[in-house]
């Protein structure tokens, strides 16, 4: 079908908005229309390019995800190359600077001064507006061609929206950084799925921009700030109008950043940053400090590593120094053995602090950590604490290489590992750490959420060998447990009680307590919706699983090994006859009252759960975000809350008390039932 003229209008039209709200939304944090209707335009658009797929073309914003998995990435070379920034770490070292300048170009100079993030530096280039290449610093001189994954950042335009004739072809610099809460969120999915933790934000996002798989990237949150353009631009001669042309042309630039005229000014702003970025939703850990007018900068040039025009300034990390008492390798759900350092406890950025994680064999050696060595540990927002390097001019002699035992610490049996793993892994599916690992993980207060089956329990039920797998938990008798040490009659009855309740939990929980790789809570949910039933999922094909938006190759791949192993199909046979839920065809729509609504949780709730309240607005068809933004419905505030409130009254969203909360619901509850 060839398109007519109104058609190729209409999608030029519809590009044109959606780019411009994607631009509001994402690049300037100030929507103009609901969610609701901006997902109505991109379905409009969708459906004409599936008609006409002759006129989709690669800016098109329904481009941003859904390009195919890379073989490889292809070398780019910069030119000119992207040089690093020399730091400093004092206010004496930024004098200096200021002075060594001055004395240079013969004037004073003024600033722009940015924040410096803690991420990945990266390189766009658009071509007749149109973005056509995105590339990694590497080296500096050459580095990974990585178009397809910079395509999935939201607040990356495909096409900017200008007609300025000098910005035609540009290219921009920039950081990429995975915002602090996308960070915490990536790993607990990751811990929930027995895959390796990232370190800090900053390697989750260099992992992410080197996956092959775009569509795995976007679901990984990387935003992005622009601070550099390589060229000179005719008519722009300083960097902070600069920053600010670029920003009016769609590309996400820092609303912090500033221009000024003294270096007190300067001093001033290392000072208010110091605190202040603890705030920001992402890592900061310095500033940059760079002369503004182009042609002073010229004038000053660059050596072969850095330009002599810009510094940057690195604050002091949190750091504490202790001693490794004992390096201990931990076996997972998974069979991945993490080896955990054991410390001696120190208090540091407001807790105590005894055991560090040491990621894998090679961190250790790469940092070469010993047993009995004083090390520096460092811990920055939310981020496990992590040894950052140990002080070999205080060893006595008597420490100790770590090395990874030949067999498991939990079942004797050969560790192993694969080619092109880091992990070392315990593939004994029988070993007790592991057992035990997954029974914890099924009781979990996630999962099917059985109150009193936690971690003392499960050890001494698997070392008594009266559960050898979950399914067991179902088959315990009173007189298993009566025996047990602190095991009254009532407590008993009230596990008993609490294993008998849980057989009802819904079908996604129920398929996200298997600890199947791959797939955590979200992904159960949609595995439970498309396939409603335990015995279609555990029958579908590959192909059939790729087809699942959201799904890919390793959820699937992972998914079919799973259901393909004998004993696990056992295991699901016996949790059946126990009468656990394994899903229900349904039949007609549970009424949905909170559709298109978004609510934030913020405080602590003293009724209910966070868990429980997620569940019960979910289950409502409404969404809980972390973040509040003009989008957000409702913030439910519970006792002293957080900056989500203050970001809430901010914006002027409508919150609510818990109590007005759980009205709220109890209304809702009655209408649904009339
Ligand atoms: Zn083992």
């Amino acid at each position: 079908m060839s398109a007519s003229r109104e058609v190729i209008e209409r999608i030029k039209k519809l590009r044109e908005t959606i780019n411009y709200h994607n631009y509001r939304y994402y690049v300037l944090n100030q929507p103009v229309i609901s969610d609701y209707e901006y997902d109505i335009l991109l379905k409009e658009l969708i459906d004409l390019e599936k008609k006409y797929p002759e006129l989709v073309t690669p800016d098109s914003p329904t481009q941003k995800v859904g390009g195919k998995p890379a073989e490889g990435f292809l070398p780019v070379e910069h030119t000119p190359p992207m040089l690093s920034l020399d730091n400093t770490y004092s206010e004496e070292e930024i004098i200096s600077f200021h002075n060594r300048v001055k004395k240079a170009l013969g004037e004073e100079s003024s600033y722009t001064l940015e924040l410096k993030i803690d991420g990945v530096a990266v390189s766009l280039v658009y071509s007749d507006f149109i973005l056509v290449k995105a590339s990694t610093r590497g080296n500096g001189r050459i580095g990974d061609e990585i178009t397809q994954n910079i395509k999935t950042i939201r607040s990356v335009p495909l096409r900017l929206i200008t007609d300025d004739r000098r910005l035609k072809n540009l290219e921009v610099r920039g950081e990429v950084f995975m915002p602090k809460e996308a960070f915490v969120e990536l790993n607990k999915e990751r811990e929930k799925n027995g895959l390796p933790l990232f370190a800090n934000p900053r390697n989750a996002s260099a992992g992410s921009l080197k996956l092959l798989d775009p569509k795995e990237v976007a679901k990984r949150n990387l935003d992005i700030i622009i601070h550099t353009v390589p060229q000179s631009i005719e008519g722009i001669d300083s960097h902070f109008s600069m920053l600010k042309i670029l920003n009016k042309a769609g590309l996400k630039t820092s609303s912090h950043t500033r221009y000024c005229k003294t270096i007190e000014d300067v001093l001033k702003y290392r000072l208010e940053w110091e605190n202040k970025r603890k705030n920001l939703p992402y890592e900061v850990d310095g500033i940059v400090i760079k002369i503004d007018k182009f042609s002073h900068q010229r004038e000053l040039s660059s050596t072969d590593k850095s330009p002599r025009w810009a510094i940057a300034y690195k604050y002091p990390a949190e750091q504490a120094t202790t001693r490794v008492v004992d390096i201990v390798p931990q076996v997972g759900r998974t069979g991945i053995i993490t080896p955990v350092a054991v410390l001696e406890p120190v208090f540091l950025s407001g807790s105590t602090i005894s055991r560090a994680t040491l990621h894998n064999a090679d961190e250790i050696a790469r940092k070469d950590i010993r047993i009995g060595d004083n090390v520096f540990i460092e811990k920055g927002g939310e981020v496990i604490p992590e040894v950052i390097k140990s002080i070999p001019e205080a060893r006595t002699g008597k420490e100790k290489v770590f090395e990874m035992p030949e067999r498991c610490p939990s079942c004797g049996s050969k560790i192993v590992r694969y080619e092109g793993e880091i992990a070392y892994r315990c593939i004994n599916a029988g070993c007790p750490s592991q057992v035990k690992g997954r029974i914890i993980h099924f009781a979990a207060r996630n999962a099917m959420d059985i109150e009193g089956f936690g971690e003392k329990l499960v050890n001494v039920l698997v070392d008594k060998e009266l559960v050898k797998n979950y399914a067991d938990i179902y088959f315990l008798k009173k007189e298993d447990l009566l025996p047990l040490e602190r095991m009254a009659e009532k407590s008993v009855n009230n596990l008993l009680n609490a294993i008998e309740k849980s057989k009802g939990r819904s079908f996604d929980r129920v398929l996200f307590a298997l600890g199947i790789r791959e797939i955590g809570s979200h992904t159960a949910k949609l595995l439970a919706s498309h396939f409603q039933i335990m015995k279609r999922l555990q029958n579908a094909k590959y192909e059939e699983l790729l087809q699942i938006s959201e799904i890919g190759p390793a959820a699937a791949e992972s998914i079919i090994k799973f259901f393909s192993d004998h004993e696990n199909r056992m295991i699901i046979k016996r949790l059946k006859e126990a009468g656990v839920n394994m899903g229900k065809e349904e039949k007609k729509e549970t009424p949905k009252p909170l559709f298109g609504k978004t609510f934030v949780l913020t405080g602590t709730l003293s009724k209910y759960a966070r868990d429980d309240v997620t569940r019960l607005i979910e289950n409502l068809g409404g969404r809980v975000s972390s973040s509040v933004s003009s989008n957000t419905d409702f913030v439910v505030v519970g006792e002293s809350p957080g900056s989500k409130y203050e970001k809430a009254k901010e914006l002027g969203v409508k919150t609510i008390s818990e109590e007005e909360f759980i009205e709220m619901m109890s209304n809702i509850k009655m209408q649904n039932s009339k």
